[in-house]
């Protein structure tokens, strides 16, 4: 017999005053689960940067709120327990995994779907599916004897998914002992608000329209809104979008076929050289082959470029170039400006410049505004506010008055 009042056992690994890397760990009833297992973004080391404060002895079983590498990129080190992550993002790192240089993950385990709750040990879990940057990404309810916690994971109000989070915001988790919430844009942000996804779509037709080449996209493939916002430019401007077969594969693991396909019009697939050995390498063809309908090459491009935009990255450069696909092309950058200052994106940038392009930068966050963050914890009226996934952990007693800051490794008691 047990008289001891109820409670749960919080530890942050990491994430607690950074952007990234984030593994939180929640013990009850002398079991526990982690909540992501993330790589950090900085500094690349040779071992893998697992945090020390980790208890594996309790550990039954890992969730990963969302297919980011600063989230579930700790996994090939983590021990073979059950990952519990949705379908989707399940298949989009499977379909990934050919195309990257990493250790191989093992994912199998129970499926996190909107608004169902999953039991593992003495945990209950219910998913949300939330409005971000990567697909099928989940805000967590997580409780277990009494308490309840609810982990934001990456949320934003502004892309193609945010009535989900105003449908959140109406009908709330209560009761909430804790909430962890994410706080990537707290004194990062401007006071402007961040622009919905759709006028980056109109920004495109904007500078589709003006450009008379190619229309290069440097964008993550997994980013499927912004993938939707380039394609919706397309139809506008009566361009082809043109994906090479890393793109057509995240675009089909989606499951989604509102989303769009390699087999659609307007919609080519093109495969660049160094792609082309990848594929050999990995054995892709029955994949290439599936994706294949519309397959096109650099030199049909080149009748033509002002047909078509393509999703960019690196690899296409020598093949473009090639074929002479460049006259008229210019460069869009659809992805956060600070990635900019990375060698490989210095690259890019001589190499565009060498060609003459003209050079734009089209793109909003993955993550809720200061004002969009405070409209979300008054709607979920936790007891405690405990920052995570931010820089600037200072910064959230301007969204919420019962702040307590932790710092990484340290485990308390609710
Ligand atoms: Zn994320």
């Amino acid at each position: 017999m047990n008289g001891s009042m109820p409670f749960m056992k919080i530890c942050i690994h990491r994430g607690a005053k950074e952007i990234g890397g984030s593994c939180v760990q929640i013990e009850a009833c002398g079991e526990s689960i982690l909540i992501d297992a993330g790589m950090p973004l900085t500094g690349e080391s040779d071992s893998p940067p697992i945090p020390p404060t980790i208890d594996f002895e309790s550990l039954n079983g890992i969730v990963i709120s969302h297919p980011h590498q600063d989230h579930y990129g700790l996994l090939p080190w983590m021990p073979s327990l059950p990952v519990l992550m949705g379908d989707a993002a399940r298949r989009i790192l499977r379909a990934a995994a050919p195309f990257m240089r990493k250790p191989p993950l093992t994912l199998d385990g129970p499926s996190l779907v909107d608004r169902q709750t999953v039991s593992l040990g003495p945990f209950r879990i219910t998913p949300y599916l939330v409005d971000h940057s990567a697909y099928d990404s989940y805000a967590l309810l997580i409780e277990a004897d009494g308490k309840r916690l609810f982990y934001s994971g990456d949320i934003r109000m502004h892309g193609r998914k945010r009535k989900l989070i105003e449908q959140l915001m109406a009908i709330p988790p209560v009761q909430l002992d804790v909430l962890l919430l994410e706080g990537t844009t707290l004194g990062r942000a401007s006071s402007v608000a961040p622009e919905p996804e759709e006028a980056i779509e109109d920004e495109l037709v904007g500078i589709f329209r003006a450009t008379t080449g190619i229309a290069l996209v440097h964008v993550s493939a997994q980013n499927i809104d912004r993938l939707v916002s380039v394609f919706r430019a397309c139809l506008k401007t009566n361009r082809t979008l043109v994906v090479d077969l890393y793109t057509a594969e995240i675009l089909a693991a989606t499951g989604n076929r509102h989303i769009p396909q390699s087999d659609w019009n307007r919609i080519a697939l093109c495969i660049p050289q160094r792609q082309r050995l990848q594929i050999k390498k990995a054995g892709l063809f029955e994949a290439l082959e599936r994706h294949s309908r519309h397959r096109i090459y650099p030199k049909t491009i080149a009748k033509n470029p002002g047909g078509y935009a393509l999703i960019f990255r690196e690899l296409w450069m020598a093949d473009l170039e090639r074929a002479n696909c460049l006259d008229g092309a210019c460069l869009i950058h659809s992805q956060w400006d600070g990635y900019l200052k990375e060698d490989r994106l210095r690259d890019i940038d001589v190499w565009r410049q060498a060609h003459g392009m003209p050079f734009h930068q089209v793109h909003t966050s993955g993550h809720a505004s200061p004002d969009d963050l405070k409209r979300l914890v008054t709607a979920l009226k936790p007891k405690t506010l405990v920052p995570i996934h931010s820089d600037r952990p200072e910064s959230y007693r301007e969204l919420y008055s019962c702040v307590t800051t932790r710092s990484d490794g340290e485990w308390w008691r609710v």
